[in-house]
């Protein structure tokens, strides 16, 4: 599964919607300002129904992703969840974030109905393939080094390397 930030899509959007939670003292987790970061399938042709939360802390940001915890939309599915995600690598702080991430999908139902919305919002905007949205994850799957479309990568063509005089002793291209 390919899956991108919704805030890599919709910058202004994702920053005004990423629910953040605030923590003092709670229990071994150090005292920050936590943003659950979005991340949504961009695979228009499945149906997984499910979002990646990413956690990162404001103060521990050289640490990376501190949890990535897995949400299925549909209760009854098998990716319900929420749980941390095997695929991704955890931190030690990931099970007491967990717990913090499955109180707040739990009673706070607004914000898992705006995760809902942002799931379509990106599955709606990946249909239409030659739409801005589709044009954006182009480029940044493409500046990541991940897969691009075999038809994409075939076509484009080298950039010729100007010729350098001085340099003799350079290996000559084989030509066909
Ligand atoms: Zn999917």
């Amino acid at each position: 599964m390919s899956s991108i930030p919704f805030v890599a899509l919709f910058p202004k959007q994702g920053e005004a919607e990423t629910r953040t939670m605030t923590t003092i003292g709670y229990g071994q987790l150090p005292d920050d300002e936590y943003a659950l970061v979005e991340a949504y399938c961009t695979d228009p042709s499945c149906d997984c129904q499910r979002v990646m939360l990413n956690v990162v802390g404001k103060q521990q940001m050289k640490e990376g992703y501190l949890a990535a915890i897995s949400f299925g939309f549909n209760r009854d599915g098998e990716m319900a969840g929420p749980f941390l995600d095997p695929m991704n690598s955890q931190s030690k702080h990931a099970e007491m974030l967990l717990e913090l991430v499955s109180n707040v999908l739990e009673n706070d139902s607004a914000y898992v109905t705006r995760l809902k919305r942002h799931y379509q919002q990106v599955k709606t905007a990946v249909a239409n393939p030659t739409g801005a949205i589709s044009q954006k994850l182009a480029r940044l799957q493409g500046k990541s080094g991940r897969t691009l479309p075999k038809s994409a990568k075939t076509k484009r063509k080298p950039r010729p390397k100007p010729n350098r005089p001085g340099k003799k002793n350079r290996k000559k291209r084989k030509r066909r």
